[in-house]
Parts: C-alpha cells; sequence; structure tokens
C-alpha cells in the first residue's frame, strides 16, 4: 500500500513547515501513485487555503512515521479542540509531546490552551489551527509552568498571541528557565529542542479574568497551590468545557510539586462545578464530570492519610517513599518516575503539620 507523504508549510511562516500523510486507497501501487499523486496532493492542499504544497511523494505504509507525522486534534465540543499528549518521558521520538494541547475557536480570534513539550509540538498545533480557520491566535493561555505545557510558547507568541497565565507564573518560570531549558535539550537532544524556550507571560491573572474571543467567553480562575503554585483553569462559556490542566490527570500518575493538601481541597470544591466535560492536562481528550476526578482524589487522600500515619509513627521518609502507595501501581502509568517523588513531596509538606 502506497500514501503520500506532503511537505506543507504555514503561508508567509516559512519556519512552520510540516510533513502530513494521506492515504491513498487499497488498490494504489508505485505507478499509479506517481501518476495521480499530485492531483490529490493539490486537491488536499486547495481545501486549506491557509497551508501551501511544498513538495509530495509515494511512501509505503510500513516506512517508519517521523516523530509528530501522525499528530492529531479531537472536537471534544463544538469550536474545541484538544490534542492529546502521550503517557512517556520527554524524548527525541515524542518531541516532549507528553502533554493535553487545547485551541478554542471563536468568531474573531484563536485561544490555545498550553503550548505543548516543544516548538516543534506547538507548530503541529499550529497547522491543525490553520487546517480549520485563518482567524488570528489572539491568546496563548498557560495551565502551569511545567515543561510539557510551555516549552512551545514561543511559536505562538510569533503568531501574535499574547501570552497569559497565573500572577505567580511569571516568578516561577524564571526561577526554572534554566533548568528546565537545560534538562529538556538534554532529553530531546538539540535537534528535538530546536526553537524551543521559556518564555515569560505578558499577562498575569489574580483572581478572574473573561477573555472574549468572538461569540464566546473563556473564563481564567487562578487557585492557590495546589498541583503547583500557579495553577489556572479555562471555561468556555459557550460549550460549558472546563480545562484543567494538569489539576487532573487520568491514567498518568498524577505529579505533586505543590501542596497534596491544597490540591485534595481544590478538588473537592471544583468537583461541585456544573461543567459539561473536563479536559485533563494527562488523559483522554474530554472527560465527564465529576466522575473522571474520583481516581485521582482517591490518590491523593490515600498517600496523605499514609504518609500522616508514618511521619506519627515515626517513619523516616526513605521507608515511606519505599513503602507507600504499592498498592496503587497497577492503576498508573509512569508510576515509577512520579509516585516516589509525590511521596516525598508530600512528606515533606505533612510533617510540619
Ligand atoms: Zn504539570
Amino acid at each position: 500500500m502506497y500514501q503520500l507523504l506532503l511537505a506543507v508549510c504555514i503561508n508567509g511562516e516559512a519556519a512552520l513547515c510540516m510533513d502530513r500523510r494521506l492515504p491513498l486507497g487499497e488498490d494504489m501501487n508505485m505507478m499509479r501513485c506517481m501518476r495521480e499523486g499530485l492531483v490529490h496532493a493539490q486537491k488536499w492542499a486547495d481545501a486549506r487555503p491557509d497551508l501551501e504544497l511544498k513538495s509530495w511523494r509515494c511512501i509505503t505504509e510500513q516506512q517508519e512515521p517521523k516523530p509528530l507525522e501522525d499528530f492529531a486534534v479531537e472536537e471534544v465540543g463544538n469550536g474545541v479542540f484538544v490534542h492529546r499528549g502521550q503517557h512517556a518521558i520527554p524524548a527525541p521520538v515524542n518531541l516532549n509531546d507528553t502533554s493535553n494541547i487545547g485551541f478554542v475557536i471563536g468568531q474573531d480570534a484563536v485561544a490555545v490552551i498550553d503550548a505543548g513539550g516543544s516548538a516543534a509540538v506547538a507548530r503541529a498545533v499550529m497547522f491543525h489551527i490553520r487546517e480549520r480557520t485563518d482567524l488570528p491566535v489572539k491568546y496563548l493561555i498557560l495551565t502551569h509552568m511545567h515543561p510539557d505545557h510551555v516549552l512551545g510558547a514561543q511559536v505562538f507568541k510569533d503568531a501574535g498571541a499574547t501570552v497569559i497565565g497565573h500572577r505567580k507564573l511569571e516568578r516561577a518560570l524564571k526561577a526554572r528557565s534554566q533548568t528546565y531549558t537545560d534538562n529538556l535539550r538534554r532529553l530531546m537532544g538539540d535537534a528535538g529542542f530546536e526553537g524551543s524556550a521559556v518564555i515569560l507571560p505578558d499577562e498575569g491573572v489574580e483572581g478572574t479574568r473573561d477573555i472574549d474571543i468572538g461569540g464566546r467567553v473563556l473564563t481564567l480562575v487562578s487557585h492557590p497551590t495546589a498541583h503547583t503554585d500557579n495553577d489556572l483553569t479555562v471555561r468556555d462559556s459557550e460549550t460549558g468545557i472546563f480545562f484543567l490542566g494538569d489539576l487532573l490527570f487520568a491514567g498518568h500518575t498524577p505529579a505533586l510539586d505543590g501542596s497534596i493538601t491544597g490540591w485534595t481541597r481544590l478538588m473537592d470544591e471544583l468537583s461541585g462545578e456544573d461543567v459539561k466535560g473536563v479536559v485533563p492536562g494527562h488523559g483522554p481528550a474530554l472527560m465527564d464530570w465529576p466522575e473522571g476526578l474520583t481516581p485521582m482524589l482517591g490518590y491523593l487522600k490515600s498517600i496523605t492519610k499514609d504518609v500522616r500515619a508514618a511521619i506519627a509513627d515515626g517513619t523516616t521518609m526513605n521507608d515511606a517513599v519505599r513503602e507507600i502507595g504499592e498498592e496503587h501501581r497497577e492503576d498508573w502509568e509512569l508510576f515509577d518516575e512520579f509516585h516516589p517523588r509525590n511521596v516525598t513531596t508530600a512528606y515533606k509538606e505533612l510533617e510540619w503539620e
């Protein structure tokens, strides 16, 4: 089976080029593909006025896809799109495509929610935006500081977006910029990291802020310390869809980098919100609410209870890390990468109670 491999670029933005695969049907052979390829490729490009076809060639289906070649987004509500990140550690093969990213198309503008873990991921998102609309990308909203959510920001900034986050995001990023950059460059390789950067937000939110993108309003809320000290949620007025960033993990082991008691308290509060579905930072593109919260909240409460008990009976932190939470192992991916750190962070917090 043969497929077309297209090189396409977003008009006027020479840095924004990508490979896309087009399936051609069962009976395609090399000769036919060579003969008819250009017509198929041109037809695909003509239907997407903002994309320009640079080149095309015929490849076999077995040819290994390059990183991000099969990057997809899902429309989870009218005009609300989500890309589902992989549950993986940053590496050259995934270009740190390891977190969920959203975009919302209004009548006047587009708002992007989280920037992805590299410039390459952000460019893939820009492609999906430009396949659907030529409206300006006016806002990039960052749900919190972690590198898998922020390192693609420069791509959206270059497209003209104003970068908005929690009031405390700027300070958090300033303190970690060098560490994030060094670590992720090492994990992704120089080529994979190319174009990625920590950039500071243009505006900070304290409390609530509404953003009008035409016919719909996005409500941004900054929260007290929970997953981190700079968590921000976004709710779309038209669909009632609620973007929780990493306040919600599903399938992927939660990562605690703030306060376990603060996180638990906040999620207990948010569980009463009347929303039409939530987008987690890691997990499915859309989940029911509050049902989607049950596994993570259960995990946080169980760790809190066990760490408190360990502190009360004099168990050392090292022993606590070794002993606590093993019964959750089967329920969560990347357990060894994140769980021990969660127990350490919880221990350090709870020993001062
Ligand atoms: Zn995070």
